[in-house]
């Protein structure tokens, strides 16, 4: 049975983005009605942790596993809302030890890189779970219809009304939108949902606003990171070869390495009970697409066994796999996004009462979890000021 929900505001996504929106929005909006519509099992999106059936009692970080904030430019709405995290214990600063992995292996000087700049925090829960606390924040959970499972394949804007059109034909109505997710303003939505024409550009026909239209046209430009990341479950027994203790351990690979090996960086995530798992990230465009081509899957979990041992051969902190170690995969179509990005004047269309966050806006936190929260912040300063008209 199709059903109508009616809402003050829709959010399209559960990712970081929409769940700091979300908070942020509600706090000054209390007696809003607000709805969440998210297409995985729960929040997070890119920061999400793999809860498996499978594997009972593992948490991995699958996506980003912690997050670094620059704030070169001193934002205060940015420093003010980490502080805030900070003070109320849902992150902490990540102190793990991050090794750089030199030509043959050994040990090199850690470059400040894309991820390795400014202050690292890391979630006090997983990732997934700071998505989830950051809206519980306040009480306000109750305040928010969440549903999972989700894909909103179309959209119309009909006499100043949102209506959102989900695979099981649900129809979402909403006086204001906000699409934290920009699959259904861009190129690739034509082939992952199997339709002719962009959702967004159906629902506002060229030259009806002249944000939307550089928007769509910017996004046009605007390409993706395709990555893997394989998940290592490891036995009873496996342990470091000396005595570290924290949380997570990161190795980054240089260049070269990279090339060799396929590895972009190797995490160690101690579990809660004391079991040792191991997120293997790629980012090899050929890697990726011969594991997309092939349909052996065991011959590249054993391609990761050897790359692995062989990486950590004389390393003096990290033990050899067995290679029976389970393994799962995940394919991320759209890591990051790269190429041109979005300015954050776009970001919001009073005419259509349309929203954007994400990390596809411009900025020094593009493509990151940085360049998330901040773009939620500032579209909530934008919202303050229809507070007389909302
Ligand atoms: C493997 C990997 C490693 C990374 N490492 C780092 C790192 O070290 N540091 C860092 O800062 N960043 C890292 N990133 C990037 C970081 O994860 C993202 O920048 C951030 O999580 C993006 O958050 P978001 O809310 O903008 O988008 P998302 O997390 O993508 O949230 C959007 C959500 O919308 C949902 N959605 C999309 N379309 C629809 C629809 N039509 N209907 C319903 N739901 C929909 C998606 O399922 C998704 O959950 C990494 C990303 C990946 C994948």
């Amino acid at each position: 049975m199709k059903s109508d929900f009616s809402y003050d505001l829709l959010i399209i996504g559960g990712g970081i983005s929409a769940c700091v929106f979300a908070s942020k929005f509600l706090q000054n909006n209390i007696s809003k009605k607000i709805g969440i519509i998210e297409i995985g099992r729960r929040l997070g999106g890119r920061s999400s942790t793999r809860i498996s059936k499978k594997f009972k009692g593992w948490k991995l970080n699958h996506g980003a596993p912690n997050f670094n904030i620059s704030n070169s430019n001193d934002n205060l709405l940015l420093k003010n809302y980490i502080d805030q995290l900070l003070k109320n214990k849902f992150i902490k600063i990540d102190d793990s030890e991050l090794i750089s992995l030199g030509d043959n292996s050994n040990l090199e000087f850690l470059k400040k890189s894309q991820f390795y700049c400014g202050d690292n925090y890391l979630s006090s829960f997983s990732m997934g779970e700071l998505s989830q606390k950051i809206i519980e924040f306040n009480d306000l959970r109750d305040k928010i219809d969440l549903f999972f499972g989700t894909l909103i394949v179309d959209l119309k804007f009909n006499n100043n009304e949102w209506i959102s059109i989900s695979n099981n034909g649900d129809k979402l109505i909403s006086k204001y939108l906000i699409c934290s997710s920009n699959l259904l303003l861009h190129k690739r939505s034509l082939k992952i949902l199997n339709i002719n024409q962009i959702p967004l550009r159906k629902a506002i026909p060229e030259n009806k606003d002249k944000k939307i239209d550089l928007l769509l046209n910017l996004l046009d430009r605007q390409s993706f990171i395709p990555r893997l990341t394989f998940l290592i479950y490891t036995n009873e027994k496996y342990c470091y070869k000396d005595f570290y203790s924290k949380k997570y351990r990161y190795f980054f690979l240089n260049k070269k390495l990279q090339n060799k090996y396929k590895f972009e960086r190797v995490i160690f995530q101690l579990q809660d009970n004391n079991k040792l798992g191991i997120v293997v990230h790629t980012k090899d465009i050929d890697f990726i697409n011969s594991f997309i081509n092939s349909k052996d899957e065991e011959f590249f979990k054993q391609a990761i066994f050897s790359h692995f041992n062989e990486l950590f051969r004389n390393n003096s902190s990290v033990n050899q796999l067995t290679c029976n170690e389970e393994i799962s995969i995940m394919k991320w179509r759209a890591s990051q996004p790269s190429g041109y990005a979005v300015p954050l004047s776009l970001q919001f269309s009073k005419k259509y009462r349309i929203g954007f966050c994400g990390d596809w806006f411009e900025g020094e936190g593009f493509g990151r979890v940085e360049g998330s929260i901040l773009s939620a912040l500032i579209l909530e300063e934008k919202f303050k000021t229809l507070s007389n008209t909302f």
